[in-house]
């Protein structure tokens, strides 16, 4: 959304070597460690972040037969498009944006009826508060928008850097499965908002998408300071004319908060001046 300061510390992590190194170094300057992927779904807080923030950096796939490892720092678009190459078909994941990482955390798909990437997962590795650890999917906790990474990087419990997955993606023609990307793609640009935006920001309430509930409560197109709700999709927050500040952001989560009386949670990510989650 091109909002938020800057990071006390900031490393990007390439080797398993970086990440117990970060690990460390955020312990021994007492600061809470948060993993950014391509930051699609977060933004900062103004000011400066008293934190170690990573970024994963590690981004290599490697294809063989139908499984597939991937590395948690690899461009989510570039591995459904890549595997589409090899026949093998991911196009239910085609058009959101962000890391492999990134998705597997919050478990991304196509909406709460949708295909999650988790139905495509046989492993997580992961760094878990100082310790490798490779999950397999049924011990990964996954539901809509949610996995035991989410929920306990959540609580504060643990530090979790998601690290490497191995996918089980079914075959299928090349040219089908770009086809269906295509589709998908035209499909969101038609519906999605072209703007500084990142992506939902609320979570739907059991099956009814957080976007009706905000249009009922006639708050489609509220501006707070810089930052609207988009006229176009009632979910998505918009920086308007790049002046919009972390503040703005947090005043409209609140007041959708205050006016829809069925309790909503929050999808996006937003990270405090202290490298906490806000909501
Ligand atoms: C235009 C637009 C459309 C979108 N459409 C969809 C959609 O259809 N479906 C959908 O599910 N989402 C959608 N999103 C949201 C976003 O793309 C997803 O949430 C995506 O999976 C986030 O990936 P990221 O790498 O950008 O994560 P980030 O925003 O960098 O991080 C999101 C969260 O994941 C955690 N995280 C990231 N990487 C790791 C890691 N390696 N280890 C541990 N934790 C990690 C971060 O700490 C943070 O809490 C959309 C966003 C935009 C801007």
């Amino acid at each position: 959304m091109h909002i938020g300061g800057t990071a006390r510390y900031f490393a990007e992590l390439m080797t398993k070597r970086d990440v117990a190194e970060a690990y460390t170094f955020a312990k021994t300057k007492n600061v809470p460690l948060f993993v950014l992927g391509a930051g699609s779904n977060t933004i900062f807080a103004d000011g400066e972040i008293q934190a170690l923030i990573v970024q994963i950096k590690h981004g290599h796939f490697f294809i063989e037969k139908n499984r597939v490892k991937i590395d948690a720092g690899a461009n989510l678009a570039t591995v459904v498009a890549t595997l589409a190459d090899a026949g093998l078909d991911l196009s239910a994941l085609t058009g959101i944006p962000g890391t492999v990482g990134g998705a597997i955390f919050g478990n991304a798909g196509q909406g709460p009826a949708g295909v999650w990437i988790d139905s495509f997962i046989e492993t997580v590795t992961e760094f878990v508060d100082g310790t490798w650890k490779t999950m397999p999917r049924s011990e990964c906790g996954f539901g809509y928008r949610e996995s035991i990474f989410k929920r306990e990087a959540g609580s504060g419990k643990r530090e979790e850097i998601i690290w490497e997955t191995t996918l089980n993606v079914p075959s299928g023609d090349p040219a089908k499965i770009k086809a269906a990307i295509e589709e998908m793609l035209k499909k969101r640009a038609a519906a999605q908002v072209a703007a500084r935006t990142a992506g939902s920001c609320f979570k739907a309430s059991g099956d009814v998408p957080a976007w009706r509930l905000i249009d009922a409560a006639g708050l489609r197109g509220l501006k707070i300071g810089g930052v609207q709700i988009s006229p176009k999709h009632a979910n998505f927050l918009v920086n308007t004319e790049n002046k919009g500040t972390f503040s703005d952001a947090v005043g409209i989560v609140e007041r959708v908060k205050k006016t829809i009386t069925v309790p909503l949670d929050v999808e996006m990510r937003f990270v405090g001046e202290d490298g906490e989650i806000c909501f």
